[in-house]
């Protein structure tokens, strides 16, 4: 039993090892990435379900790495977290997202909204609210324009701090929304003193409808409460037309979803934009 436990216990640390190391390479080739600029932004659209008229884009963080090709944000996003380049990251894709949306109202002569993710670290950080503000004005656009995901999580644990950072973000006139939402552990009482515009339900009480009829309940249960709250929702994972047949039923007014489109490279997004208004 001995022998055993010491096996598991050298398997463990080894592993361990390697997941450390690997966690090291993925920290200094974002410190390379960084300095070269090996990101890009993509945009997916956000529907509006019963017109089918584009309300708007998220910005969803991609590296282009020189051997590994297109890295996934869920496999560098909790790196770039724990060593803190997060924030240096999360500064360019504010920016960057910021000079995309005046190239995109300019050019269609719109009020399309972009989101941006903001992470846990990032949302700490006492500086936020100004390095939105500097992101605003360098690119000059209505702060509207411009929508903050936050995710639950971030909002919970010392409540008043959270309240002051959402306060002096939403002083800025930018939208927020709290993003994957149902997933965490929010507490509802507190939902209605954030200053909120928008809930995104998580694309996992999205995914099994109409077979599941408890996600059918829950999903319902959230839009109803969203619009008593004066929020709008976002529906995340829209894949199938079942899924706006059920989001329509129940009044949620906006999908985003592999249905209408992953997201898209800015070039192809404008190819998506023009075939969408000759149609
Ligand atoms: P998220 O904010 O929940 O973003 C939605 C994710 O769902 C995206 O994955 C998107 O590509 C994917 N998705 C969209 N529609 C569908 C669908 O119909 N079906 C399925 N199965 N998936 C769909 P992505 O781009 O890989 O991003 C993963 C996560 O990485 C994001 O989840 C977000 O938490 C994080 N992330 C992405 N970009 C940024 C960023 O710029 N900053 C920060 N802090 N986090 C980011
Ligand atoms: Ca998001
Ligand atoms: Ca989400
Ligand atoms: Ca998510």
């Amino acid at each position: 039993a001995k022998a055993a436990g010491r096996n598991t216990h050298y398997f463990f640390t080894d592993d361990l090892d390697k997941a450390v190391k690997e966690s090291l390479l993925i920290e200094s080739e974002l410190r390379v990435a960084l300095r070269e600029l090996q990101f890009e932004l993509y945009y997916q659209p956000q529907v509006d379900l019963k017109t089918g008229k584009l309300f708007g884009f998220e910005a969803l963080i991609r590296w282009n790495h020189p051997e590994r090709g297109m890295v996934s944000p869920a496999i560098f996003i909790s790196v770039a977290e724990q060593s803190g380049l997060i924030v240096e990251l999360g500064e360019w894709v504010l920016a960057e997202a910021s000079m995309f949306i005046a190239r995109l109202n300019e050019k269609y002569n719109e009020n399309y909204t972009v989101a941006v993710n903001l992470s846990a670290r990032q949302f700490k950080d006492k500086g936020v609210a100004s390095v939105i503000r500097s992101s605003i004005i360098n690119a000059r656009i209505k702060p509207e324009w411009l929508d903050i995901e936050l995710t639950e999580s971030m909002l919970m644990g010392d409540i008043s701090e959270a309240l002051h950072q959402l306060d002096d973000i939403k002083a800025l006139g930018v939208q927020m929304s709290i993003d994957d939402f149902g997933t965490g552990y929010s507490s509802l009482s507190y939902l209605k003193k954030f200053p909120v515009d928008t809930l995104k339900v998580d694309r996992a009480f999205i995914k099994d409808i109409p077979e599941d009829t408890d996600d059918m309940a829950i999903s319902d249960a959230i839009i109803a409460m969203a619009h008593k709250l004066k929020m709008k929702v976002i529906a995340e994972g829209v894949e199938t037309p079942e899924h706006v047949e059920f989001l329509i039923k129940n009044n949620c007014q906006i999908g985003q979803g592999y249905l209408f489109s992953p997201p898209l490279s800015e070039e192809k997004l404008h190819q998506f934009i023009e075939t969408e208004q000759k149609n």
